[in-house]
């Protein structure tokens, strides 16, 4: 089947990393542009393979180039509803090619071919074909396939807009629904070959976290495919509507994950969050100083308050943990009016890039878009105080009460501050917060702390005097 494919094809190479060392080149991804789209057609040319722009062979190594796959699908029973789902599995079919690596979704892709693959012949269209051959044999429903690979800077920006309205018209369609009209969820665990207890939940509210999946995509492959990776989940009793818990998601995602997850919160940071697996498309974090909400996105390439970026972050909540105060989420799930609501939605949010919060400007409230720190206005948890200070957040309401009660309840320890003392944030609230800290042991023996807090009586912080 692979035959004149001068690399091997096989799940056997779906974990491979192609390090920068070791690349040819380097498609889409931060330093490029790119997308991918299926698309259920009428009238679809069986075994077309085009590439449109520079081949492999005509490009300079170690560069990037923009890139499109655009996927022509036709078949009798194929409905456009499967299309997202259809599209999502390009991630995990392309990995399979020995020597092409692909990370993300969507708008968001970001591909590696290898030097060996390179050098062994392997060419764009040898990916277009392996491509076209591995959906048909996981979905029998295609009939009829057409794979285009686009390396043209301008006919990648075509179909990148081509692609977007795609997504916007996918997405749009899932917000009229919410999670009240519906008496089943669907459950994915399509990431779980790199995530193995990673579950997601998919609700007409929440869209999965990659970004790609809502609730009609799992609809339409949980019909065409009952015994897939995606599949029907009754909702079972509400335990509580407001932080989005129920009784049979609970046992399903503990059956699933294997038992690791027993609870999930799906509209909260705290306690039983979502668990997060690789490719969400952003991240919520707990602020505990300022007691409030930061959203990251993949594409912010600069620091979050947190003294991080985006990818350090990533790191310490996915591969399928629940760690509470941190999760992946997808865009689109912002914009729904569930958004975190128990933890308050927009109003717990104190930090986000200008270029998230400018994509979310018409599903911020408005009397809040202000009050919201990004990167220009503030870079550490000190800058945020300020800025939220100044522009009468509604958080610092919150701190307020939460500070007068503990003043209430707690005997507050003197603070022995030093004259050269420079910012003690509040005398209740923890002075670290960690999702996992490993401590030395003796005798081979490591000390894993999850979602540690560390609390302290006193905390002196000295400049050193050189
Ligand atoms: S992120 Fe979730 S919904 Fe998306 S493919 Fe992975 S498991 Fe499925
Ligand atoms: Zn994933």
């Amino acid at each position: 089947m692979f035959e004149d494919i001068p690399v091997d094809v096989s799940p056997m190479h779906e974990g491979e990393r192609i390090r920068a060392a070791k690349m040819f080149v380097e498609f889409a991804g931060p330093k490029s542009i790119g997308a991918e789209l299926i698309q259920v057609e009428e009238d679809v040319q069986d075994g077309s393979i085009e590439v449109l722009g520079p081949e492999l062979t005509e490009m300079t190594q170690g560069e990037n180039y923009p890139f499109g796959i655009s996927v022509k699908i036709q078949g009798e029973k194929l409905e456009k509803e499967l299309e997202g789902v259809i599209e999502r599995r390009i991630h995990e079919l392309s990995n399979y090619v020995k020597g092409f690596m692909h990370l993300n979704q969507r708008d968001q892709i970001w591909c590696r071919v290898s030097q060996e693959a390179h050098e062994a012949g392997f060419t764009l269209s040898h990916f277009g074909k392996a491509l076209s051959i591995l959906l048909k044999e996981d979905f029998p429903l295609i009939e009829n396939i057409a794979v285009t690979i686009i390396t043209e800077e301008s006919e990648v920006k075509l179909f990148l807009e081509t692609a977007r309205s795609a997504y916007d018209y996918r997405d749009a369609r899932a917000r009229e629904l919410s999670d009240e009209d519906v008496d089943v969820f669907y459950g994915c665990t399509m990431c779980q070959s790199f995530a193995p207890t990673h579950v997601c939940v998919v609700t007409p509210d929440r869209t999965a976290l990659c970004g790609a999946i809502n609730w009609f995509d799992c609809r339409a492959a949980a019909r065409m495919d009952p015994e897939g990776p995606i599949f029907e989940l009754e909702k079972g009793e509400v335990i509580d509507s407001e932080k989005g818990e129920y009784s049979n998601v609970n046992a399903t995602v503990s059956e699933k994950s294997q038992g690791t997850t027993e609870r999930v919160y799906l509209h909260s940071l705290f306690e039983y969050p979502h668990t997060s697996c690789g490719c969400f498309e952003a991240v919520a974090f707990y602020i505990p100083e300022l007691d409030g909400i930061g959203l990251v996105n993949r594409d912010f390439r600069g620091q979050t308050p947190l003294g991080i970026p985006f990818s350090t972050m990533a790191g310490q909540c996915s591969g399928g943990k629940q760690v509470e105060g941190f999760t992946g989420l997808s865009i689109e799930y912002m914009k729904s009016p569930k958004f975190l609501q128990a933890d308050g939605g927009y109003q717990r949010i104190i930090w986000m890039p200008l270029e998230l919060k400018e994509s979310l400007r018409e599903f911020i409230p408005e009397d809040l878009y202000d009050k919201i720190p990004t990167e220009e206005n503030a870079e550490s948890i000190k800058d945020i105080r300020k800025y939220l200070r100044e522009n009468e957040h509604p958080i610092m309401e919150r701190l307020s009460q939460t500070k007068d009660s503990n003043e209430e309840t707690t005997e507050i320890t003197e603070l022995d501050a030093p004259s050269d003392f420079t910012e003690w944030e509040d005398d209740t609230t923890p002075v670290a917060y960690l999702p996992e800290m490993s401590v030395p042991g003796s005798d081979g023996v490591r000390i894993i702390l999850k979602n540690a807090r560390v609390y302290a009586e006193k905390v002196i912080i000295k400049k050193e005097r050189k």
